[in-house]
């Protein structure tokens, strides 16, 4: 079982909710905050993600960034 998660540049989001839509973990969400440019952006909503890199694959802006680790048994 690989872990992942993923670090997105929250303040060049523009919320199109691509990544949200690609995600098959539905590991995304839109945040209630909004950015610096007024959009609500897309953050991780809970540890579900795998690093598959989906999300990362179709944002426009390409502001996301996917790390990929071996999930500790003893975490499970
Ligand atoms: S890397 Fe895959 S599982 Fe993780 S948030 Fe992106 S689309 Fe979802
Ligand atoms: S695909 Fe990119 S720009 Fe669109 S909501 Fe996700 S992180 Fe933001």
């Amino acid at each position: 079982m690989v872990k992942g998660t993923v670090v997105i540049s929250t303040e060049n989001c523009k919320g199109c909710e691509l990544c949200i839509i690609a995600c098959p973990q539905n590991s995304l969400q839109l945040s209630t905050k909004i950015n610096p440019k007024g959009y609500r952006f897309a953050e991780l909503k809970d540890e579900t993600c795998t690093g598959c890199t989906n999300c990362a694959l179709v944002c426009p802006d390409a502001i996301i960034t996917v790390y990929r680790r071996k999930k500790d048994p003893k975490a499970a």
